[in-house]
C-alpha cells in the first residue's frame, strides 16, 4: 500500500479568478488578442509557452482543470478533451503511424476495443490482444513494430488488476510507451508512480460524478503533452476534440469532492460485495480475497480510498440477468443504464451493451458470462437498505432462495 494522497495535491491547488473569485473565472472566448504581431509570430514558431491563442489549442479554464488533473495523477502536465475516447484516440494516433503495433489487454472498455479492433487496422495500425495479467504473453507479443502497451488499471467489466510495475519494466526495456486507462480507479491507483508513461481518464465517470457531460484527459510528461498540443503536428490540436470551457469549470468543481465520493463508493461496494457473496452469489470485486487481483491491488493502491465503486455479479444466464436488472430498477436500487461513477447506482449487462463489440467466443475466453451484471454503486447513505432491496430482487428472479 502507498501513502501518496492525491486529495492533498488537489487541496493544495489554490487558484483565484481574475477578481479573486474562489472558482476561477470561466473564459468565454474562442480567440485571444495579441498586443503586437511579433508575439503571434513567436507563438506559431513555438518560441513561447503559456500564452493563449485560440480555444481549440488552450483556454484558461481548460488549463485550470488540466493542471488539477496533473496533480491528481502526479504528472508533469495534462490536457483535457471532449471525451475519454478522444483522449485515447489522440494518444494512440500521436504515437503510432501506419505499420506500427499495439499490445492491449483484451478485457477493456467496449469503445476502446472497437477502436482498436475495427478502426485502427484501416489506418495500418494493428493491435494484439492479450491477457494483460500474463506478463509472459505480453513479452511474447512484442515485435520490432510495437510502440504501445495499453491497459486499464482496473479492467472493465471483470475488474482485473494490471501489474503496472511489471508492464512498465517490460515497456522500458523495449522502448515502448505504457498507456494506462485509470477511469475506474482515480485516487486509488497512481499509475505514473508505478512506472506508466501516460495516464488516460474518461472524466465522464467518477471524476465528474454527476453524469451530466462527457469529457476526458491525458496526463503525462510535459514533452508528450506538448507534442499532443503542437500547433502543427499535435493530434489534440489538429483532430479538434476541445472541451467546452463551461464544462471544464463544472468538472473542476466536482473534482474537489472526488476523494469523499471515492471513499463512499468503495465503502458501499465492499459492503454489498461481501454480503452478496455470503448469499452464495458469484461476485467479482477486487476488494474480496477471492478475487484474483486482490493481492496485487492491495500492494499498489493508495491508502484510504478502498477498492473502488464497481463490482459485478453473475446471475447465471441472459434472461435472468435481464429480469434482475428490470426488477432492481423497479425496486429503486438504481438505473438500468450504461456508464458508471454516478452518485446514483447504475447497472447494465456488459455482454449485451458496453462489451458487445467483443465477439462471443472472445467473451467466453475472458470469462465474460452471459448473465454478468455490472453494478456501479452510488453514494447511498443506507447501504443495508440497498442490500435488502437487491436481495429481494434476487429472490424474486430465483437467483437466491428465500
Ligand atoms: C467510458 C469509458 C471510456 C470512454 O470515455 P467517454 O468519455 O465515454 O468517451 C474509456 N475507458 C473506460 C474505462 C470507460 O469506462
Amino acid at each position: 500500500m502507498h501513502h501518496f494522497d492525491p486529495s492533498v495535491e488537489i487541496q493544495d491547488y489554490l487558484v483565484f479568478g481574475e477578481y479573486g473569485d474562489v472558482n476561477p473565472s470561466i473564459t468565454d472566448s474562442s480567440t485571444y488578442t495579441f498586443l503586437n504581431p511579433e508575439t503571434m509570430k513567436e507563438l506559431f514558431d513555438h518560441e513561447i509557452e503559456g500564452c493563449f491563442l485560440y480555444s481549440r489549442h488552450w483556454n484558461p479554464t481548460n488549463k485550470f482543470l488540466a493542471d488539477a488533473l496533473a496533480r491528481l495523477e502526479a504528472s508533469e502536465a495534462a490536457i483535457v478533451t471532449s471525451s475519454g475516447m478522444a483522449a485515447i484516440a489522440c494518444t494512440i494516433l500521436q504515437i503510432c503511424k501506419c505499420g506500427d503495433e499495439i499490445i492491449s489487454g483484451r478485457t477493456i472498455y467496449g469503445g476502446t476495443y472497437a477502436f482498436f479492433k475495427n478502426f485502427l487496422p484501416n489506418h495500418g495500425i494493428n493491435v494484439n490482444f492479450v491477457d494483460i495479467q500474463d506478463l509472459e504473453a505480453v513479452k511474447n507479443a512484442i515485435t520490432d513494430k510495437t510502440k504501445i502497451v495499453y491497459c486499464e488499471a482496473i479492467s472493465n467489466p471483470l475488474l482485473e488488476i494490471a501489474d503496472i510495475s511489471g508492464l512498465a519494466k517490460l515497456a522500458d526495456k523495449h522502448n515502448l510507451k505504457l498507456v494506462v486507462d485509470n477511469t475506474f480507479s482515480p485516487f486509488i491507483i497512481t499509475p505514473l508512480h508505478l512506472g506508466a508513461h501516460i495516464v488516460i481518464h474518461s472524466l465522464t465517470k467518477f471524476i465528474n460524478g454527476t453524469s451530466d457531460c462527457v469529457a476526458g484527459c491525458v496526463c503525462s510528461s510535459r514533452e508528450f503533452i506538448n507534442q499532443l498540443m503542437d500547433i502543427n503536428s499535435g493530434a489534440a490540436m489538429l483532430l479538434g476534440p476541445v472541451l467546452d470551457s463551461h464544462r471544464a469549470a463544472s468538472i473542476l468543481k466536482n473534482l474537489h469532492s472526488l476523494h469523499i465520493r471515492i471513499k463512499k463508493h468503495s465503502e458501499n461496494a465492499i459492503y454489498l460485495a461481501e454480503n452478496l457473496q455470503k448469499l452464495g452469489l458469484k461476485v467479482y470485486y477486487p476488494g474480496l480475497k477471492t478475487h484474483n487481483g486482490y493481492k496485487l491491488l492491495n500492494e499498489i493502491r493508495n491508502e484510504g480510498f478502498g477498492f473502488g465503486g464497481i463490482f459485478a455479479i453473475d446471475a447465471g444466464d441472459e434472461k435472468t440477468a435481464d429480469a434482475l436488472m428490470a426488477e432492481m430498477q423497479n425496486e429503486k436500487v438504481g438505473y438500468l443504464a450504461v456508464s458508471l461513477g454516478y452518485f446514483k447506482t447504475l447497472f447494465s449487462s456488459p455482454g449485451h451493451s458496453t462489451s458487445s463489440e467483443i465477439p462471443k467466443e472472445e467473451q467466453e475466453k475472458m470469462g465474460l458470462s452471459e448473465g454478468l451484471v455490472r453494478i456501479s454503486i452510488g453514494l447511498d447513505n443506507n447501504i443495508q437498505k440497498t442490500f435488502e432491496r437487491i436481495k429481494s430482487c434476487l429472490i424474486k428472479v430465483g437467483v437466491v432462495k428465500n
